[in-house]
């Protein structure tokens, strides 16, 4: 893959021009170009930074990557698969940055990373992150950012004890995290210094405006998707449901103030609209947003679905798939067994 993937994208914002100090940034994804930038968290971060002309940022790809600043401040990763784990280790030695956070001085850049895997449990990554943002990227981003504006020219030490003061943000170079026994669970986790805070609390957005696709590409590996997030966070709570329980409160996005304009700027640049979300069938306005989607100028849109529950699968939306080139549905019935379902309170009545 050539860097002249990136001219062919077709960006659903604008870009600002950098100002002449800006911070220079790499935002990374540790695989290809193709799988990255089909990451909708990967997409919504990256133009959240591009947007800001305080920072300069490149991407980084696997298989590509744009002109990198040969000085970064900020090296910041969007991984959502435990499998592409590795990769930031390649990543990290082809920039020539150690793994460990401990070997990092102030001729490296701070290394950082949220999302749903930290977020979930940040242990497993911690010695290798010199920052982690625990929560949503609508509340954490643009903290970290500004608060690292403030001590940019400051020692790395002091940026550190600064940054563990906003709410959501984990440094794990500040605590000292005990365990039971060598394979056993966490015993404890202490600041190393009275300064640091003693328990971190999980951002949760709280908007009624979710995500959509920044970047729509024939090179994504849903060719040219527009991908909209309409809900976050499932109301079921199936035992083992990270998508659920790690998200929680349920929140539908509004349908007059951010899917109709989302879908509709989207479907300007493509007609295929994936729409994404824990649950999307159980939106309070599902059913409006299949009539929009019905609407005559959108008979050639082809229609992409998370996948659904299957009391909630209705003849209207099969009816709706069908006629927008979409001809499987996923269900997760998880268990043929009612007795099991109803032990990981999996409701999936027959
Ligand atoms: S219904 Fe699906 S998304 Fe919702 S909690 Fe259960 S497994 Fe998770």
């Amino acid at each position: 893959m050539t860097a002249s993937v990136f001219a062919a994208e077709r960006l659903l914002f604008s870009p600002v021009a950098s100002e002449a100090d800006a911070v220079p940034v790499i935002f990374a994804f540790p695989n290809t170009y193709t799988v990255g930038i089909t990451s909708l968290g990967y997409q919504i971060v990256w133009a959240t930074l591009a947007s800001r002309a305080d920072l300069q940022v490149s991407r980084l790809f696997t298989d590509v990557q744009e002109s990198l600043p040969s000085q970064p401040e900020l090296l910041g990763f969007s991984f959502s698969w435990e499998l592409d784990y590795g990769n930031i280790f390649t990543l990290l030695e082809r920039l020539q940055i150690p793994l460990q956070a401990t070997a990092r001085t102030q001729q490296h850049p701070l290394v950082f990373r949220g999302g749903a895997v930290l977020t979930a449990n940040p242990e497993p990554y911690a010695d290798f992150f010199d920052v982690i943002l625990l929560g949503d990227g609508e509340v954490l981003l643009s903290e970290f950012v500004t608060a690292y504006q403030g001590v940019r020219h400051s020692s790395r030490a002091t940026q550190l004890s600064a940054l563990a003061q906003v709410p959501g943000i984990y440094i794990p170079s500040l605590y000292n995290v005990a365990y039971a026994s060598a394979d056993g669970p966490i015993s404890a986790i202490t600041p190393l210094a009275a300064t640091v805070p003693p328990q971190i609390a999980k951002q949760t957005y709280r908007g009624n405006r979710l995500s959509t696709s920044a970047v729509v590409t024939a090179q994504a590996a849903w060719e040219n998707i527009f991908l909209v997030e309409v809900v976050r966070s499932c109301p079921e709570m199936c035992r083992f449901c990270l998508a659920s329980y790690l998200t929680l409160p349920f929140r539908p996005a509004s349908l007059e103030e951010s899917l109709i304009p989302a879908i509709a700027q989207g479907l300007t640049v493509t007609n295929r609209l994936g729409l994404l979300g824990a649950s999307i069938t159980q939106h309070p306005e599902f059913e409006n947003l299949l009539d929009y989607l019905n609407q005559p100028q959108f008979d050639a849109v082809r229609l992409s679905l998370a996948s659904v529950r299957t009391n909630t699968v209705t003849p209207k939306l099969v009816q709706t798939l069908v006629e927008h080139g979409t001809h499987s549905i996923t269900i997760a019935v998880e268990s043929g067994s009612e007795r099991l379902r109803q032990i990981i309170n999996k409701n999936a009545p027959q």
